[in-house]
């Protein structure tokens, strides 16, 4: 299997504060048998929704982290060789296909396209996986599940997913919580008392209000809970959000200013 590929079985649910009807959309394409693709800014909470919704309906979780080297053998497996012989390893599509389990593939736009080829029988009303290889043709049973993200601020022309890929799957849109949620999820995760978790969310309006800077993407709920975290452990806040929201956010030193005057006017 891959380095970047992970299988999780969950004893307990991992904490997810909803931001609409999602829970009730991706429960209802379980039962249907229909994959999912979710578009959002990193950090705004698409991995931690997965993997409480694969531990909600009692799956494994196979995750991949796609990247433009990703194959189709990356998914599918590949013939290894070891104590003289060769065999035969099953990637983890495979695997969760064998399963049963949940498949969810981060940034699938990263990957080739010849990548997302391999799963146009998996996810119409075939839920077939042929693996050439081998000859074998797998049948997925039904609590295998499809799942993609990607980020739609990323996107350029030659990376787009095709409409043929595409429109296989039901879409979901996330975005930043909305204050009130993503205070609570700053609490949940970091540790701070309501009156700097309030805070901490003013700042990030501020900054995601911000139009004139050249920021790729702005500050997501990651970096909030990041910064959060720094300050309950006793950090200074206007430092702890220039390490964890303002470095990793831009490199171009006007800009940090910029961001460090809206984080001076908040802390
Ligand atoms: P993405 O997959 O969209 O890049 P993640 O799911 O990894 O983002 O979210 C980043 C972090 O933000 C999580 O580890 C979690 O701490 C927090 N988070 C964001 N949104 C939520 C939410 N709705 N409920 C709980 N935690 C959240």
């Amino acid at each position: 299997m891959t380095a970047e590929a992970k299988r999780t079985a969950f004893q307990e649910l991992p904490f997810y504060s909803p931001q609409g009807q999602e829970i009730a959309l991706f429960e209802n394409a379980y039962q249907h048998q229909l994959p999912v693709l979710i578009k959002g800014p990193t950090g705004c909470g698409k991995t931690r929704f997965i993997r409480h919704m694969a531990a909600r309906l009692g799956r494994p979780l196979y995750t991949v982290a796609c990247h433009d080297d990703l194959t189709a053998a990356d998914l599918i497996g590949r013939h290894l060789i070891g104590d003289g012989t060769t065999y035969w390893a099953d990637g983890p599509l495979t695997r969760a296909v064998r399963e049963g389990a949940i498949c969810y593939l981060d940034e699938v736009v990263e990957a080739r396209k010849d990548t997302t080829v391999v799963l146009h029988p998996l996810s119409d009303d075939r839920r077939t996986l042929p693996i050439e290889r081998t000859g074998e043709v797998l049948q997925a049973p039904p609590e295998f599940m499809l799942v993609v993200s990607y980020n739609p601020g990323y996107q350029n022309l030659l990376k787009g997913m095709k409409p043929s890929t595409r429109q296989r799957f039901v879409g979901m849109s996330f975005d930043y919580p909305r204050p009130e949620t993503e205070r609570q999820v700053v609490m949940g995760e970091s540790g701070v008392k309501t009156a700097t978790a309030e805070r901490l969310v003013a700042l990030a309006g501020g900054l995601r209000a911000l139009k004139d800077h050249d920021l790729e993407e702005s500050a997501s709920t990651r970096l909030l809970v990041y910064a959060g975290t720094l300050i309950n452990n006793g950090f200074d806040p206007v430092e702890a959000c220039r390490a964890a929201i303002v470095e990793p956010l831009t490199d171009d030193p006007e800009t940090a200013d910029a961001l460090m005057e809206v984080v001076r006017a908040v802390f």
